[in-house]
């Protein structure tokens, strides 16, 4: 749900058939999008009366909240109308409707999580944000798609605390986790198709995809 997401989106999805939206981590880049849907869930026109369960990670409702107070005089009350918010715990998975998704905490600058999803056999690990790390790599265990943030360039070195890898990293913990398909997401913007996967190939020798907007696959 990180800013453009919605709008993608919406050319693909009607977004009144959304019941669930899960939140990695309270970072813009990836919850943002939940104010323009809350306009289109409260303004726009709807089928149906139920409402959006939106799961945050701890601590994350109360960010919210603070930051509707800054520009809506109801504060929260508006995302409430619309928004049925719940905090997930991590140490717990969240069965929804058919699906299983089962958290991992990352190495990042804020409390974030990696998203395991299980359904009828099919499973889906989403890193989240992270730099290199074990645990991620086996909560991804035997996934059919592993989605992992490839956000530094192949030389960029992270001073001081880490929290992002490189797509040779995000590949490295592919291979460990004996995963089918990587797809690669959260790239630099400068970076090219073929310099992600050309990285991301010299340590994984499965499927390798770099995700782009409107990119559509069959799982
Ligand atoms: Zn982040
Ligand atoms: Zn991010």
């Amino acid at each position: 749900m990180g800013s453009g997401s919605f709008a993608n989106m919406r050319e693909h999805l009607d977004y009144d058939l959304i019941d669930h939206i899960v939140i990695s981590h309270m970072h813009a880049d990836h919850f943002f999008d939940v104010i323009p849907l809350r306009y289109a869930l409260l303004y726009g026109p709807r089928k149906r009366e139920t409402k959006v369960k939106l799961w945050l990670p701890p601590g994350g409702e109360t960010q919210l909240r603070e930051l509707c107070a800054s520009f809506a005089d109801e504060g929260a009350g508006d995302f409430l109308k619309v928004f049925e918010i719940g905090t997930y715990d991590p140490k717990r998975s969240l069965r929804l409707a058919d699906a299983t998704i089962s958290f991992c905490p990352t190495r990042h600058y804020i409390p974030t999580f990696a998203l395991r999803y299980e359904n009828e056999g099919t499973i889906i690990t989403y890193s989240a944000d992270t730099a290199p790390d074990e645990n991620v790599a086996k909560h991804a265990d035997d996934s059919k798609l592993f989605i992992c943030e490839a956000t530094l360039t192949a030389n960029e070195v992270e001073h001081g605390m880490r929290g992002h890898s490189s797509a040779r990293e995000a590949a490295e913990m592919a291979r460990k986790a004996g995963v089918e398909h990587l797809l690669l997401s959260h790239y630099p913007s400068e970076a090219t198709q073929e310099e992600l996967i050309l990285h991301a190939r010299s340590v994984f020798n499965g499927k390798i995809t770099v995700a782009d907007d409107h990119a559509r696959m069959a799982l």
